[in-house]
Order: C-alpha cells, then sequence, then structure tokens
C-alpha cells in the first residue's frame, strides 16, 4: 500500500486514526507492516502491500 493511503483509512472498528508502522517497503509502497489502532488497541497487518482491515472477530472466522 501506498503511504498515502494512510490518510484515508480508518479503524474498520472505531473509525480513528491509524498508525503506520513500517516493517519492509520499497520506492512505492509499504509490503510488510502493520497499521496500529491506539483506540482500540488492535493492529491490522500489511502483507505484500495488502493492508488486511477485517476486523479481528472477523478474521478467525475465515
Ligand atoms: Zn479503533
Amino acid at each position: 500500500m501506498r503511504r498515502s493511503l494512510l490518510d484515508i483509512l480508518a479503524c474498520p472498528t472505531c473509525k480513528g486514526e491509524l498508525r503506520l508502522e513500517v516493517h519492509e517497503e520499497n520506492e512505492e509502497e509499504v509490503l510488510f507492516g502493520r497499521l496500529i489502532c491506539d483506540s482500540c488497541g488492535v493492529d491490522y497487518p500489511i502483507e505484500n502491500g495488502i493492508p488486511n482491515l477485517l476486523p479481528v472477530e472477523l478474521r478467525e472466522k475465515l
């Protein structure tokens, strides 16, 4: 995901702001990392450039 995407993403649970933690990136985008919601204390993984914004409850059912 591009870093600029962070401006339009919000926590799916509380609609709060997300904080980006980058583990690996190239010139264009973040490949691996986490999107962290400080309000909920939940983090959403970014894998192969794709942010997984499924709420935790749903994630475990899939
Ligand atoms: Zn939240």
